[in-house]
Formats: C-alpha cells, structure tokens, sequence
C-alpha cells in the first residue's frame, strides 16, 4: 500500500491545503495529515482543535486521515512506513525552505522522498497566517477556508 504523509501546522486548515489533498489521495492509496505540535510556534487554534477542523473539512476524502505527532518527522514516517512526505508549493520563497527541509529529511532517512505538488493559480495567496491576519482585522475568509474553519474562526474571535 502506498502511504503518503502531509505534515504541516493546519492552523487552520485551508482550502489550499485541501486542493494538495484532493490531488494527492488520487495518487496515494492513503493519506494521513500529520498536524505538528510545535511548541515554539504560537498557534491560534489547539492541537485538538486543529485536528478536529480537519476531520470536519476532509469527510469527502475516504483514503485521508489526520492524526497528531511530536517529535521527529523521520521518526514518525519511519514510524507509519509510509513512502512519501507531501509538501504544497505556492511561489518561489517557498521553495527555498521547502528545499532545504525535503534534503535535511532524505538525508535523515534516504528511502523516503518529498513529493511537491504545486498550488492552484487562484490558491496561490491562501495561507493559514494569512487566513487568521484576516479573520482577526474583520475580513470575509469564506473563499479561503471550508465552512467548519469559518464558522470555527467566527467563535473563536467573539472570545
Ligand atoms: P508548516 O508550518 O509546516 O509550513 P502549514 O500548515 O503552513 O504548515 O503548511 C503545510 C504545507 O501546506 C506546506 O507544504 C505549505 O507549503 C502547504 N500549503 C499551505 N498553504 C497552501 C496553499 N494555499 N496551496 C498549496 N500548498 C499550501
């Protein structure tokens, strides 16, 4: 079985995240999103709540699923024997970090390659910073996010 793995922040999940996951599940016989804790990057949502977003976003995709993970990235691909990390690409300054991340994990574990799939023209501009810089200063989100993330984003910053 070829097993995928997209790791990634979700904070939240987006409709750019969602088109590489629509794309790739038809490559891949599965898919599991892996929602990083990061204890040094400040995340609007929680670990739970991310992944919860997703689970609500993804129910149109029967071979993906979203658990959580700390730690090594190596260790937790080596872990699940997948065969591939899925990372998106919007522009150009992605790909320098994208790059160097996709050379530091081969190195890490030589077996497993990083499978880049690039953004649709009109999701180039989407990210999750993005997503949240907009909610917070009053924006409409709706073209950026599915309905879960809106309605979700909407609660959180009535608090
Ligand atoms: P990270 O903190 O690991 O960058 P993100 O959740 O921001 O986590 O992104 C996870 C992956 O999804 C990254 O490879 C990123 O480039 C990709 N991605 C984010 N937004 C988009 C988008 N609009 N279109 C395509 N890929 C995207």
């Amino acid at each position: 079985m070829k097993l995928a793995v997209y790791p990634g922040s979700f904070d939240p999940i987006t409709r750019g995240h969602i088109d590489i996951l629509e794309k790739t599940s038809k490559i891949f016989d599965k898919i599991i999103i892996a929602v990083v804790h990061n204890i040094n990057k400040k995340a609007l949502f929680t670990l739970e709540e991310r992944v919860e977003l997703i689970k609500e976003s993804i129910s149109h995709l029967d071979n993906v699923e979203v658990e959580s993970f700390s730690g090594l990235l190596v260790d937790y691909i080596r872990e699940k024997k997948a065969c591939a990390i899925i990372r998106g690409l919007r522009t150009v300054s992605d790909f320098e970090y994208e790059a160097t991340m996709a050379y530091m994990n081969k190195n890490l574990l030589p077996d497993v390659d990083t499978i880049f799939v690039m953004s649709r023209p009109e999701y180039i501009f989407i990210s999750s910073s993005g997503v949240k810089e907009a909610a917070i200063l009053g924006g409409d989100v709706s073209a950026m996010v599915p309905l879960p993330v809106e309605k979700k984003l909407k609660e959180k910053l009535k608090q």
